[in-house]
């Protein structure tokens, strides 16, 4: 009999987060060294937001810098954990009637995943896989594929979702760099509320007076709903809340997990990265 995986939300923030390491990232790294040591981790990252459902096919899929702006250190970060074509048939055959393209030579590990990962498993030994955001799908869409990859959690896959549930770049402010707008944490308080007590209701966020503000895009609120899926398909267990708070007024950082019990953190490391430390404009975090 085989334990079932835990699943995660990460909000990942700022790409300097890969290289800071603060109250975030050691909540990160706890939850690396709290699960069960998985055969494969499945990614859904808001930086692959395409107009496809696909899954990373290659056996050594490279470390994507997909920004700029950012100082030559973050550029020098390499995760080069192998992958595992095999999981791409097994993620297709959950998915089923949903078509899901085996990817052997575009994407690979894309910052949203890996500014996560280089915490939580920092020896990048365990194979990576990704799974493309669908761009054309609504959000019911993902919740329920969220549902479907289920069984995965069954067969030592940790699947984890990096996005951000308020993500509004434009409304950025550096000056508040620990603080987030009221309107913002509205709408992360009452999506909290729903993942961890309605998780199959998280899609109908979408009609939040708050929810344009918080959501102008959905690419990084997305990954949220596959978690929200994954809760909704086990009696089980519900989501806890891992770590929470805000950056720059407009992100929340709130990160869940299902299927484990909380993590302890002590809450203290360091900082957020200084405002000199980032790009004025935030271009793609
Ligand atoms: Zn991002």
């Amino acid at each position: 009999m085989s334990a079932t995986m835990p699943a995660a939300f990460f909000g990942h923030g700022n790409p300097m987060n890969a290289l800071e390491i603060n109250r975030y990232t050691s909540a990160w790294r706890a939850f690396g060294e709290a699960v069960p040591r998985p055969r494969a981790i499945l990614v859904i990252s808001a930086h692959w937001y395409i107009n496809a459902t696909a899954v990373t096919a290659m056996p050594r899929p490279r470390t994507i810098h997909d920004f700029y702006g950012f100082p030559p250190e973050l550029f020098d970060v390499q995760y080069p954990a192998p992958g595992l074509p095999e999981l791409a048939t097994e993620v297709s055959d959950v998915a089923h009637p949903t078509w899901v393209g085996a990817d052997v030579d575009s994407w690979g590990i894309d910052h949203g995943t890996w500014s996560v990962l280089v915490h939580a498993f920092p020896d990048a030994s365990i194979p990576v896989v990704q799974l493309s955001i669908n761009a054309e799908k609504p959000l019911d869409h993902h919740l329920e594929l969220g549902s479907k990859l289920a069984p995965l959690r069954e067969r030592g896959v940790l699947i984890v979702a990096s996005g951000n549930v308020v993500h509004n770049l434009r409304g950025m402010n550096w000056n508040l760099v620990d603080d987030g707008y009221d309107w913002a944490q509205r709408f992360d308080e009452d999506a909290k509320q729903r993942m961890l007590t309605d998780p199959t209701e998280f899609a109908t966020l979408d009609a939040h007076p708050d929810y344009r503000n918080a959501v102008p895009t959905p690419d990084h609120f997305i990954p949220a709903l596959y978690l929200a899926g994954l809760a909704g398909n086990t009696r089980d267990d519900s989501p806890t809340v891992l770590v929470d708070g805000y950056a720059y007024g407009s992100l929340s950082m709130t990160a869940y997990t299902l299927g484990m019990p909380t993590v302890a953190t002590d809450g203290a490391g360091g900082s957020p990265p200084a405002p000199a430390d980032v790009p004025a404009d935030g271009t793609n975090i």
